[in-house]
């Protein structure tokens, strides 16, 4: 017989790992089977990456595709926006869904003003930098953002190779995260896979965005989903 406990230990434990598959990854053809397979494997997010070419060479989504998922899944959408002068694009993706919304550094003049932007629109604020930027260049907005995220390969393209010294860039961040106590999840954008995401978890790292680790899994793409997230879970 098991003696009665007497006092209750709390234990504090980050077990909030987050998987937000990037959509741009997916069969276009076969959206809403897409979705439907992320959100049975345990996707927490579904991650949009809105490409304008002209931040970034290549066009990929706007709000009409965000809408699109909104009407086809429960999960929040996680919106990366690589596009010059966001401010006057964030209302457009607020009111197709977005959950969260994220900004590059390199394209705001006055990034806490943009954060505040978004949280004025009901979304979360995120905030993010290209590998070259260094990440005393987020210092003005930390302690708004709801989220930083951290790119491991440069933005503009779907399947690249990730960028190991991110990894330092990520442990970085994660320090600061810690010295203001800020909540705000820090997630990885490119490259992410099986070998990749334990790297930026030991880093830092809550949130974990992956491409084709997940839609291109020889298995389909509930199986790429499920590895990956009881990877980032375990
Ligand atoms: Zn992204």
């Amino acid at each position: 017989m098991f003696a009665k406990r007497t006092c209750q230990v709390f234990v504090f434990t980050m077990s909030n790992y987050l998987l937000a598959p990037s959509m741009i990854a997916s069969d276009f053809t076969r959206l809403a089977e897409e979705i439907s397979a992320c959100e049975s494997a345990g996707a927490d997010w579904l991650h949009m990456d809105v490409m304008d070419g002209h931040f970034v060479p290549t066009i990929t989504i706007g709000p009409l595709f965000v809408e699109a998922c909104k009407r086809a899944s429960k999960l929040p959408l996680d919106v990366h926006l690589m596009i010059s002068e966001p401010e006057k694009y964030i209302e457009a993706f607020a009111k197709a869904g977005a959950g969260n919304i994220t900004v590059h550094v390199e394209t705001c003049s006055d990034l806490p003003r943009i954060v505040r932007q978004i949280q004025s629109l009901g979304c979360k604020a995120g905030i993010t930098l290209n590998p070259a930027t260094p990440a005393s260049a987020l210092d003005s907005a930390l302690s708004l953002a709801d989220l930083v995220l951290v790119m491991s390969v440069n933005p503009g393209y779907s399947g690249q190779t990730f960028m190991p010294e991110m990894i330092a860039k990520v442990e970085e961040i994660r320090n600061k995260l810690n010295a203001l106590r800020s909540p705000a999840h820090l997630e990885v954008d490119g490259g992410i896979n099986a070998e990749t995401l334990p790297l930026m978890k030991k880093a830092g790292a809550t949130a974990f965005v992956t491409g084709n680790a997940a839609f291109k899994h020889p298995k389909g793409t509930g199986e790429g989903v499920r590895l990956l997230k009881k990877i980032a879970s375990s």
